[in-house]
């Protein structure tokens, strides 16, 4: 037998034995013909499904007129969703780039030049980035030192510095952390980066409580609050963007996957005071805010109008009930469930291996799931899924788990 053709693509991911060659909905169709449901939407990023009417006819009717020109030159379509994001995140000024890492990274020079702008002794402006145990912001260098993945970093040293963890969602740690900081010779820290759920940390949530006290504490220690929204942002959670659950509103707010239902875009949205830091010149990129994705996110941004969000947190509640029914009914199987609105995540007892479980629920029941940290399965579908094709999905974990027979 002739041997397999070695592939020409670097071997940096774990890809699963399936291919597509189109999906509706919330749907994938896979290279054989075999239907999934799609309830990874391509690690949170396909937010009004697949093929969506509308996103369809935009990309394709900008496609036709133009496509990139650069931002040497205005682009009247970034003008427009600048203004519908910066409005609808009670914030004034916008930055477009192309993935989620891109505006991580934007967030931290933002704040970090505004507070060089900011400092009497320009040798010692506030840099620190204080981010959270089980962080995940990206995976630029800048972005795996505010990553806390110590196995992520292996190889690429050296690491910047200028980033510090704090345990997750310890007020009083944080609070200790800030106040001592601001207190010294030489106040170090620049901003607070938090994720209102984290995504790749298992859909731990940080209450309205604490994202309430985190705006008090960080303007009495006079450092800012980046919300990095890449994930749970853009109506996951029910609202556009998680902290709008709380009375807490940012500085600096990264946002990215479901923005572009698909299409590669990134945006920093961030006050008027904090944007005049950033003159002509001081961050760009090529592609960054192009006619295609602006047309993409200003038509996913309309889509996600207050009555649509309104189902989003309805359909939520609908799928956390019936995932907490068939949590007790696996006491021994499922810990518990955590994340919020479509971020679910289903943390599963050390004795059930969740690879195991998400590739049964991809071979045998055609579920597609993320894995995320401390064992677990993540469930990220796209907003526009219905209850009954959610049942589809609890059906199929009930009958992973039913069968589970101890093997890890
Ligand atoms: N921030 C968060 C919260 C994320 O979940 C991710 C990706 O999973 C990123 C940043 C990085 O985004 P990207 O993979 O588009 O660079």
């Amino acid at each position: 037998m002739a041997k397999a053709k070695p592939s020409a693509l670097m071997g940096n991911y774990n890809r699963a034995e399936v291919a597509f060659s189109h999906g509706d909905g919330a749907w994938l169709v896979a290279t054989d013909g075999s239907r999934y449901l799609d309830c990874a939407s391509g690690i949170g990023v396909t937010s009004l499904g697949h093929a969506h009417p509308k996103l369809v006819a935009a990309l394709a009717d900008q496609a036709a007129k133009l496509w990139h020109v650069s931002n040497l030159y205005h682009i009247p379509q970034q003008e427009k969703l600048a203004e519908m994001l910066a409005a609808r995140a009670g914030l004034d000024s916008v930055f477009f780039c192309n993935s989620g890492t891109e505006a991580t990274e934007a967030a931290v020079k933002i704040a970090r030049r505004a507070m060089y702008d900011k400092a009497s002794n320009k040798d010692a402006p506030r840099q620190t980035i204080v981010c959270f145990e089980g962080a995940f912001h990206g995976r630029t260098l800048a972005m795996l030192a505010a990553t806390d993945r110590p196995n992520y970093r292996t190889g690429f040293a050296p690491i910047p510095q200028g980033f510090a963890h704090v345990p997750f969602g310890n007020m009083n740690v944080l609070r200790q952390t800030l106040l001592d900081d601001a207190a010294s010779a030489t106040p170090s820290i620049a901003a607070v980066m938090l994720e209102g759920s984290q995504g790749e940390g298992g859909g731990r949530t940080l209450s309205h409580e604490f994202l309430n006290d985190l705006r008090g504490l960080a303007d009495e220690a006079g450092c800012f609050i980046i919300a990095d929204e890449v994930q749970i942002g853009m109506g996951r959670s029910g609202k556009l963007f998680s902290y709008q659950h709380s009375d807490m509103t940012p500085d600096i707010v990264a946002v990215a996957k479901g923005l572009g239902g698909g299409f590669p875009i990134g945006a920093v949205i961030t006050r008027a005071d904090i944007a005049q830091a950033m003159p002509p010149g001081s961050h760009g990129t090529t592609f960054g805010g192009n006619p295609l994705a602006m047309r993409v996110g200003a038509t996913v941004l309309e889509v996600l109008d207050e009555a649509f969000l309104a189902e989003v947190a309805a359909t939520s509640k609908w799928f956390w009930q019936a995932m907490q029914t068939l949590a007790k009914k696996h006491p021994a199987r499922i810990r518990h469930i955590q994340g919020l609105g479509l971020l679910l995540v289903v943390v599963l007892d050390e004795a059930v291996a969740a690879d195991k479980v998400i590739a049964s629920l991809r071979t045998k029941h055609k579920v597609l799931t993320v894995a995320a940290a401390q064992n677990s399965i993540r469930f990220l579908p796209p907003l526009i899924i219905q209850k009954t094709e959610l049942q589809l999905a609890v059906d199929a974990l009930d009958s992973v788990l039913a069968e589970w027979q101890g093997e890890k």
